[in-house]
């Protein structure tokens, strides 16, 4: 009887316990690859593949194998967008270095309507505005006719690899203006600084699918900005074996 009982108090009790720690939403959750501290210092050999990447969500930002451009994935659509500024859709077997995406869903009551937004720092201004809280991690989706982005990409690298900041000089930087398009980006609280950079990372694509790259202005007038909270961080550190000297 004892045994029955122990029994039917485990069976009853796991599923109680996994609702708590991990039975969060697909939708609630975000998913990294490597940290952007290491990113920022120059390791770019992806080891995560696309199909991998895919199954921790259909919305995200982020690069390609060897810092070869920078990546927007958005309604399960993963696209490469290239120093030159063509516009690849990202094969299952290409590997990433560094990437977050998450299952996108906004929620209704943080749905906001940012108007006369001049430029990328007035609309982190405006949007910090309105957050409830600036703790959560955000997923952020902005749909329709923009008057300005302007974007960069950056070129395919060759080993040594160099820091971010230096492969960031040869960055290629296009003015697209009265384009319809869906900018896809996250804010990370102050908190997560060096597992990614604190504040907003948005990257854009154009309806078409003929032009983008990561956001460094950008302006829209009257377009709603669908925002997502959410509670849950998971990331690979990608790390190999360590081999200390004894
Ligand atoms: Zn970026």
């Amino acid at each position: 009887m004892r045994r029955i009982f122990a029994l039917l108090f485990t069976v009853a009790m796991v599923p109680a316990v996994f609702h708590v720690c991990f039975a969060e939403p697909p939708e609630r959750a975000i998913f990294q690859i490597s940290t952007m501290t290491a990113f920022k210092q120059g390791e770019y050999d992806g080891r995560t593949t696309f199909a991998q990447l895919k199954e921790h969500g259909d919305f995200g930002i982020g690069t390609v194998n060897e810092l070869d451009g920078e990546m927007i994935a958005l309604d399960g659509k993963f696209f490469q967008i290239k120093s030159d500024g063509t516009v690849h859709a990202i094969d299952d077997s290409e590997k990433t270095p560094f990437a977050m995406v998450t299952f996108f869903k906004a929620d209704g009551n943080l749905r906001l309507s940012v108007e006369n937004t001049r430029d990328f720092a007035r609309l982190k201004e405006t949007l910090d505005r309105f957050l409830p809280s600036t703790n959560p991690i955000l997923a952020i989706r902005v749909d329709g006719e923009f008057t300005y982005v302007k974007v960069r990409s950056v070129p395919r690298q060759q080993k040594p690899y160099v820091k971010l900041e230096v492969a960031l000089k040869n960055q290629t930087v296009f003015d697209l203006r009265n384009v319809r398009g869906s900018m896809v980006g996250f804010r990370f609280p102050s908190y997560m600084e060096g597992i990614n950079d604190a504040g907003y990372h948005f990257h854009f694509i154009t309806q078409d699918r003929k032009a983008g790259g990561h956001v460094l202005e950008c302006g829209f007038k009257g377009l709603p900005v669908e925002i997502a909270g959410l509670s849950r961080f998971g990331m690979t550190l990608l790390s190999g074996p360590l081999f200390i000297k004894p």
